[in-house]
């Protein structure tokens, strides 16, 4: 078939049907009714003491599966409590109950157990795998193992670790900066070497298809590829644009204009603050609004909205238009948690697990739960398996219960005396009940007010306030990557599609997992999407994306995904009903923790923010997560639980 064709392909031209027999069983075991088909959609783990029972190489919608969410969405909807009938009383009692299983939770089970060696502790969480948001994707291609992180990507922060949180690492025997620099020595890109990273205008969005092979300096996208020896405007010719949509872009990269002469750099940053990258783009740099749709996506991996919602001064300098702006280096307050960290001096880590954060879920496990998994080392656990029927074994002083739901926590008495909490969780449609000397929440600020209604309005308010980012990180096996290589380049930005663009992921070498990386060997392919709705604030595109996530079947995530292959890179020869074989599309209609917007949000005084309020303590019951911190990151999770215990222990 002609590549031009291509976006008018059928689905069977685009492998719609194809099945992949071989991942129906694992180890011989059928591993969940609808996993037949290439990352069969709702793929979902059946019980964690069956055979063959391990989530992380289950295929299609993963994330938030389908099975995960249903209980809390009753809860909300006030239909819950209809359909469950009377919670059965397990007559366990403990001395925690951890309300997710996320980083949070693990590491608020961790201090809890440092500070009572034998305190008996249940982690409770609705997902068929633990660690949360650090979720651990395997693929099994020909026999070998390809890893990648379903979420929590790296070891990084905007801020440097507390010692808390780097002390917790390095209990875990996590030394980002020796991993970091023994996998710089292990790494072998020869095989990207000279691969560049090419861009695809979509009929759709710019008028035609158009591949462009190169990126000059500074425009950087996706993962990466060499550097082309191309300027702006040698690049800019070869895109579909109008000749003043060219120079537009040309000078704003290029030139060094300050668009708000006559002010200060303090007035400068307070304006900047108060409008978007997009009016800074059309009212300031005055480019033409057939520019817009090249940059309108470009925030969307950090921030899940697109430049319309994100202030100009959060992507000051990373961005281009700043260069003769003169701004006084250093942040303001009114810039978002990450945009602040990123103007603050520090040593940071940017350490990648090939599974991501998953990793130190998994070591958390591995600390918590005899016998779980094997080995003692970062390296050793990376290509270890997880015995999930150990998880939530009696003997265990620590149990770990997946495909829970918690929807009640409640004091047995008066919250301000009481010695007890009785929790309830949901599972296939039962209630159950245990009880714990104390609480910790680790779960998502919003569920909260329903699980303890009984909390102050004031609280529950603050708890509702921020709306978490919905995103999907999406990984693709393919059965090798020749066409690729054939036309030079690495990966494809694509700006006007709908995932993000068809990257090859290089895996971080580590221990034993060193996967060969050639053109004709299998490899994963990364791309995302964050769904949202420009025009709107970014707490209500959030919810707007949230929506459109839970509404989104797998197979138009398939189509769409099968449809960009061939698009790309059918030219190279890619033939996706060939060559794809297996998607995982994590889906997260509840993702990063919302962090403060200044386009719309307010200046808090200190202690009075949604999240210092929201995360309060009540009675036996304390909150951790990284909501409790208003900040997306993986040390803010583990501080969130380090303080949670400690209000605890000190109740
Ligand atoms: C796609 C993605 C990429 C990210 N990348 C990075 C990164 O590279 N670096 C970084 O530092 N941070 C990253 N983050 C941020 C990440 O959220 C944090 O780093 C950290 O993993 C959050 O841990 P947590 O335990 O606070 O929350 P979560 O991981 O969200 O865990 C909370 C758990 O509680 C469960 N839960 C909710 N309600 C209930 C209930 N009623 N009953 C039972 N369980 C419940 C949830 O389902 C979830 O499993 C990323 C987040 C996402 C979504």
């Amino acid at each position: 078939m002609d590549h031009r064709d291509r976006h008018s392909a059928s689905d069977r031209e685009l492998g719609m049907d194809r099945p992949i027999t071989r991942r129906d069983f694992l180890n011989g075991v059928a591993i969940g009714a609808g996993a037949a088909l290439i990352g069969a959609p709702n793929a979902r783990a059946a019980a964690e003491d069956e055979p063959g029972y391990y989530p992380p190489l289950l295929t299609g919608m993963r994330g938030s599966h389908d099975g995960s969410y249903e209980v809390a969405h009753a809860l909300r909807d006030g239909t819950f409590w209809k359909t469950a009938g009377t919670p059965v009383n397990t007559r366990e009692t403990y001395d925690l109950v951890v309300v997710g299983g996320g980083i949070s939770g693990l590491a608020a089970a961790y201090f809890y157990r440092k500070h009572n060696p034998s305190a008996r502790i249940l982690i409770i969480d609705n997902h068929d795998d633990f660690g949360g948001h650090a979720k651990r994707n395997e693929f099994r291609p020909r026999g070998g193992l390809l890893l990648t992180n379903g979420g929590t990507m790296s070891i990084e922060s905007p801020f440097d670790y507390s010692d808390v949180a780097r002390g917790l690492l390095t209990e875990l025997g996590i030394d980002p900066v020796k991993l970091e620099a023994e996998s710089e020595k292990l790494a072998d890109r020869t095989a990207f070497q000279g691969l560049q990273q090419a861009t695809f205008f979509d009929k759709e969005t710019f008028g035609e298809d158009r591949l462009v092979i190169g990126i000059p300096a500074g425009g950087g996208r996706g993962r990466g590829g060499d550097a082309s020896p191309v300027t702006w405007r040698e690049w800019l010719a070869k895109t579909p644009f109008s000749a003043q949509a060219r120079e537009d872009i040309r000078r704003l990269q290029e030139d060094k204009v300050d668009y708000m002469p006559g002010m200060t750099s303090d007035e400068k940053k307070d304006k900047l603050s108060r409008v978007s990258y997009k009016d800074f783009l059309l009212n300031y740099v005055k480019v033409s609004p057939e520019v817009i749709p090249y940059y309108q996506k470009r925030t969307h991996g950090l921030y899940g909205v697109g430049i319309d919602a994100v202030g100009a001064l959060e992507v000051w300098p990373r961005y281009p238009g700043f260069q003769g702006m003169n701004l006084a280096p250093g942040p303001t307050k009114r810039m978002s948690f990450t945009a602040y960290g990123e103007h603050v001096p520090k040593k940071p880590y940017d350490y990648h697990f090939p599974d991501g954060n998953a990793s130190i879920a998994r070591m958390l496990v591995r600390a918590l739960v005899p016998g779980s998994m094997p080995g003692h080392t970062a390296e050793d656990s990376v290509t270890a398996q997880v015995d999930y029927s150990k998880l939530d074994h009696p003997d265990s002083h620590v149990r770990i219960r997946l495909s829970s739901t918690v929807v009640a926590a409640k004091h047995v008495g008066n919250p301000a005396s009481s010695k007890e909490v009785e929790v309830v969780y949901g599972r296939d449609k039962k209630a159950y009940t245990v009880r714990a000397k104390g609480v910790v929440m680790a779960n998502w600020n919003m569920t909260i007010p329903y699980i303890i209604p009984e909390l102050p309005a004031k609280q529950k308010e603050a708890l509702l306030y921020g709306v978490k980012v919905p995103l999907c990180y999406i990984a693709i096996e393919v059965a090798n990557w020749t066409a690729f290589h054939k036309m030079g380049i690495r990966g494809v930005s694509c700006p006007g599609m709908y995932t993000q663009g068809l990257n090859l992921e290089a895996p971080t070498n580590i221990g034993d997992y060193r996967p060969k990386i050639a053109p004709e060997n299998p490899i994963l392919v990364r791309t995302g999407r964050e769904p949202c709705k420009p025009g709107l604030s970014a707490r209500d595109q959030q919810r707007a994306g949230h929506a459109e996530l839970l509404a989104t079947p797998f197979s138009v995530f398939e189509r769409n995904i099968r449809d960009q292959f061939a698009r790309t890179v059918g030219q190279g020869g890619f033939d996706p009903a060939r060559d794809i074989l297996a998607i995982t599309v994590n889906r997260w209609p509840h993702g990063y923790a919302y962090e403060y917007n200044y386009l719309w949000d307010p200046e808090w005084p200190k202690g009075q923010s949604p999240c210092e309020i929201g995360r309060q303590p009540f009675g036996r019951i304390t909150i951790a997560n990284s909501d409790a911190a208003a900040a997306a990151y993986t040390d803010q999770a583990i501080d969130q639980a380090y303080r949670a215990v400690s209000e605890l222990i000190s109740a």
